[in-house]
């Protein structure tokens, strides 16, 4: 069966190509799916557009399509062990962790359910009698939805769910790396009763596939989930026709932890805020800034337990973390680790190549420890991605919010310590979007997720998550209108 989805239809590209898709874990074969040119992508704008000029979504009411978000979502759920085997083999990540997404993927589509008719506008009362005035939410049009392969149907229910109950029509690009889930969720949005034209999907290349959704005249917004380079080049793209864009872009997220903190609690957080999903997690603490009196203590133990993670593919139980997506990227991560040691950082553990029965055909990378590393080296500034922790020292509370802030990034991060008002102190002075305290990663989709600097420009959960793809609108309706005799 073919996998583009445009305008209600299944069909392959234009140009027949294909892609083979291979598991990370053991380069076995996952699948061979249909790869979109620019042209097929075009054909998808014009769908989208078509479907949203002439309805009957964006106009359907808020109250049904937030009942077809919650069907999805049942939908989501009877179809859990599918979309949790297609998502590990795509991604390489642990069966148990997929199976996490598919539940968070579908309280999303819940959440957005019920925000559908949540907030549906309000009365501005202006004290003249002749005349009513209301806010009204409409909208934003045709959207380009863009995401990246680390969490692939968690970012893209991220931006489907609150596009579709806004009443949007879109374009979603997957990852090429990970298209599967994506695949999977259009037929169930098929199912649930989505209308032609209003969700379509292309697969392939950011280049090919991704780039006319930047710049082309028909698409309203460009909602942007991946790396900073390409953010920068979308947002440039799509200033020639001024889209309303949002971009989630990279971190490289302090993980502060004072003398005074919990040390069994602080040591655990540490080492899941890292090595989660080898790295691959936008909000990753990968780096660790310690307390000059702990330092010694803290570390060893970290090196400790690093050292003892078990590496192994989506199915193996006793695994605790699993591959890099592609070999590509294990190059990138290592090329990391060798310039930071060149520039003087201290290697603690990790940084070779895993050998064994089950990792020597698959991309990985063993949890590595960086110590006495500076702010300066390119470790420490750029996102490596990978299961890679540079480790800082430093001195009271001062110096901490320095070396955290001293980043372009302003993604996530944390403060471990027993003094609850250095703790909030602390957060306060962070330029992060989500700071946690003693803890490190959760997240619930009533909050806003998004990043200060750099990490990007919006926000994608919660009650502003919505707001991204609505646009306000203001009626005012004179209800005495008679001539005013300005001008005679
Ligand atoms: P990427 O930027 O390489 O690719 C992301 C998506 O953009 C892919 O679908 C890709 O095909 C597409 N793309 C690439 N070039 C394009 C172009 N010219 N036009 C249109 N589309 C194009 O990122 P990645 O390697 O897939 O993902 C990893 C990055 O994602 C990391 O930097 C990570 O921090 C970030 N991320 C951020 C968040 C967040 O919430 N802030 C969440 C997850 C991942």
């Amino acid at each position: 069966m073919p996998d583009l989805y445009i305008d209600g239809s299944w069909r392959g590209a234009l140009d027949e190509r294909t892609r083979e898709i291979r598991c990370p874990a053991d380069g076995s074969r996952v699948g061979v799916v249909d790869e979109a040119g620019g042209k097929d992508t075009v054909e998808a704008i014009a769908a989208a557009r078509r479907a949203f000029d002439e309805g009957p979504w964006p106009t359907t009411p808020a109250a049904d399509r937030g009942d077809l978000l919650l069907r999805v979502a049942d939908l989501l759920v009877w179809d859990k062990d599918a979309l949790a085997r297609a998502e590990s083999l795509d991604t390489g990540k642990r069966l148990v962790e997929s199976e996490y997404d598919i539940d968070d993927i579908a309280n999303c589509f819940r959440y957005f359910g019920r925000q559908a008719t949540a907030e549906t506008g309000r009365v501005v009362e202006t004290g003249t009698p002749s005349v009513d005035s209301r806010v009204v939410y409409e909208p934003v049009g045709v959207c380009a939805l863009i995401t990246p392969w680390n969490y692939p149907l968690l970012q893209t229910a991220w931006k489907v769910a609150p596009a579709l109950a806004a009443g949007n029509t879109f374009v979603l690009k997957p990852s090429e790396l990970t298209p599967h889930t994506a695949i999977h969720l259009m037929r169930l949005l098929e199912e649930a009763g989505v209308p032609p034209g209003v969700a379509n999907l292309v697969l392939g290349a950011g280049p090919e596939a991704g780039a006319p959704l930047a710049d082309h005249p028909d698409v309203d917004l460009v909602s942007f989930t991946g790396g900073l380079a390409t953010g920068r080049a979308l947002m440039a793209a799509a200033a020639g026709t001024v889209k309303k864009v949002a971009l989630e872009l990279g971190g490289k997220n302090p993980n502060i932890v004072f003398a005074d903190a919990d040390f069994e609690t602080a040591v655990d957080m540490a080492l899941t805020a890292v090595f989660l999903h080898s790295g691959q997690v936008c909000s990753a603490g990968a780096r660790l800034l310690v307390e000059d009196g702990l330092h010694d203590r803290f570390v060893d133990e970290i090196v400790r337990r690093a050292s003892r993670i078990r590496l192994g593919g989506p199915f193996d139980e006793r695994a605790q973390t699993g591959p890099l997506i592609s070999a590509a990227h294990r190059e990138k991560v290592e090329a990391y680790v060798a310039r930071g040691l060149a520039e003087g950082a201290v290697l603690r553990c990790g940084g070779e190549r895993p050998t064994g029965p089950g990792l020597d055909d698959g991309f990985y990378y063993p949890p590595t420890v960086l110590d006495e590393c500076s702010g300066d080296m390119s470790v420490v500034r750029e996102e490596s991605f990978g299961p890679v922790l540079t480790v800082e020292r430093f001195s009271g509370e001062a110096e901490a919010v320095r070396l955290a802030n001293d980043t372009i990034y302003g993604l996530a991060g944390a403060v471990f310590s027993t003094d609850e008002a250095k703790a909030q102190r602390v957060a306060a002075r962070l330029r992060i979007g989500t700071v946690w305290i003693n803890d490190f990663h959760p997240y619930v989709p009533q909050a806003e997720w998004g990043g200060f600097k750099q990490s990007g420009s919006g926000r994608e959960l919660g009650p502003s998550g919505l707001a991204e793809y609505r646009e306000t609108k203001h009626i005012w309706r004179n209800t005495d209108p008679s001539p005013q005799g300005w001008f005679g």
